[in-house]
């Protein structure tokens, strides 16, 4: 939305969904489902991977949203900028010039209204909502942060600040009435109507060209849209390289044999180079009446307690309900000789059953992945229509570096949760399960096998148009 507000550009935005319902319940995990229930859309859009040697073999779940705002109107809400010292490397060993952290802070602050106000780091008067949510909703968070400490990691205050690497609160894209904060509510709610056009439930097929020139988008119904000045595409990291591609733009066999034909440009990089993360769960009991469970499943028994969040998140826009539930997690190093955070945690004072439903007990959970994996793969058309599925392959775990990475990520998480702040409720493993994985510690075999079977995506796939200099 950069063109609306700096200049007296007239912009139009086209999105293949709708518009979310502006509902207010924002107590979802990371679930594509719960936040779907928010919407009017189909959502999301269901991509699955190619299957995944790395993983036994399956298919992985990589939704998107298909609505205004995109995945940021069905994600989790955890708003992490990165570390400093990925865009240094971005900028000075990548090629993605302006990039660097001195050059791109400005930006994130000046899109950001935190909570906690303005300083060296956050901004106060942007159009973003960021929250962090003080005092936390269940005693669990702050036990996993102190567990973080006493395993000899240090505490941070602000994972997007001075330091990311520790264990402390996280912030959250939520707004002070306890909404969820997406682009669109941020950027397309607020841009002046006059000079932005929103044009919605239309598919982009290609992008129309002049020669090698980009001179508008060619929509559904073959009807073109014409640009005076320039074409944006953002389509995410599956839907821009389709869209490239569709449009005769991509590697040149690729194209021939999709039945696209001769190649516009003929550019080996779109489609190339697709990154995503892995993640897993560490489930274990809790020993004590204090988790989620009783708000987080629909049983009888409970069920005054999640009707009082939703009447009280309803009223007030605060409680249970205006918390994504990843109040707190951390950020270290898999070992000696890495320079900066490649593990992250998040934290759940309960337990889920896949993505979505809540196990019937209580228990805790801490998300485990890795932040830099090495094994890279592609997007390719599977089809010429542009509201079709694509060849899409992230190749996850396909490097010894990047299952080594996982092993001691999950290991490091488990050693954090041994520490004797977690002692008065630690329970029972349960996954893994004892019978999956004796010792986490020193099983290499059976873990492994468990991360095999158990890791899904973290649903932060990127690919190589967004940032590389050299696929011009
Ligand atoms: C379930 C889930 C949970 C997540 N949790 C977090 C989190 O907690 N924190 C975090 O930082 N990140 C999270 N992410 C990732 C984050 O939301 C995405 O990285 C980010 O939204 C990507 O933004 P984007 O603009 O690149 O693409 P998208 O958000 O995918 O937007 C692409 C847009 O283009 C539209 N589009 C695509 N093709 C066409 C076409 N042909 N014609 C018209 N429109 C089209 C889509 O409908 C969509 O609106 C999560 C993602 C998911 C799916």
């Amino acid at each position: 939305m950069g063109l609306v507000d700096d200049s007296n550009a007239r912009s139009a935005h086209v999105q293949c969904g709708g518009q979310a319902l502006q509902l207010r319940c924002v107590c979802s995990l990371r679930t594509p489902r719960t936040a779907a229930r928010e919407t009017n859309q189909p959502l999301p859009q269901d991509f699955h991977t190619v299957p995944q040697p790395g993983l036994g073999h399956r298919a992985i779940h990589e939704p998107r949203g298909k609505v205004l705002g995109g995945s940021s109107s069905i994600n989790a809400m955890v708003y992490i900028r990165g570390h400093a010292l990925d865009f240094e490397r971005w900028a000075h060993d990548e090629g993605a010039r302006g990039w660097d952290y001195a050059s791109v802070l400005p930006y994130f602050k000046r899109a950001q209204n935190h909570s906690l106000g303005a300083d060296a780091y956050r901004g106060a008067k942007g159009p973003l909502q960021v929250k962090q949510v003080d005092p936390v909703t269940n005693p669990l968070f702050d036990v996993f942060e102190q567990a973080g400490v006493q395993a000899g990691y240090r505490r941070t205050t602000d994972v997007n600040g001075y330091s990311q690497e520790g264990f402390g609160k996280f912030d959250m894209t939520i707004g002070p009435d306890g909404t969820r904060w997406s682009a669109a509510k941020a950027y397309l709610r607020t841009a002046p109507r006059d000079r932005l056009t929103v044009v919605t439930k239309r598919t982009v097929k290609r992008v129309a060209l002049d020669g090698k020139r980009a001179i508008g988008v060619v929509l559904d119904d073959d009807s073109v849209l014409r640009a005076d000045r320039e074409v944006v595409l953002c389509a995410g990291a599956f839907g821009s390289p389709q869209l490239l591609m569709l449009s005769g733009i991509g590697p040149g066999g690729h194209l021939k044999e999709a039945g696209v034909g001769d190649a516009v440009v003929d550019n080996a990089g779109v489609g190339a180079n697709l990154q995503d993360h892995l993640e897993v769960y560490l489930q274990y009991k809790c020993t004590q009446p204090v988790t989620l469970y009783p708000v987080g499943n629909w049983t009888l028994r409970y069920l005054h307690r999640r009707v009082a969040v939703g009447l009280e998140w309803f009223a007030r826009g605060t409680g249970l309900g205006a918390s994504n539930q990843f109040e707190t997690g951390g950020f270290v190093r898999s070992r000696a000789g890495v320079r900066h955070p490649d593990v992250q945690y998040h934290f759940i004072p309960g337990a889920v059953l896949g993505q979505l439903e809540f196990l019937p007990l209580h228990a805790f959970q801490v998300h485990v992945g890795t932040l830099r994996p090495t094994s890279r793969g592609s997007v390719r058309l599977a089809s010429l229509d542009p509201k079709a599925s694509l060849r899409i392959d992230p190749n996850f775990l396909g490097t010894e570096e990047d299952v080594r990475d996982m092993r001691a990520a999950a290991r490091l998480a488990d050693e954090v949760v041994q520490q004797a702040a977690f002692a008065p409720f630690r329970g029972e493993r349960i996954r893994p399960s004892a019978a999956e994985v004796g010792s986490i510690q020193s099983d290499d075999v059976a873990l492994d096998a468990w991360l095999k079977a158990s890791s899904h995506s973290a649903y932060h796939v990127r690919c190589a148009p967004a940032l590389c200099a050299c696929s011009s």
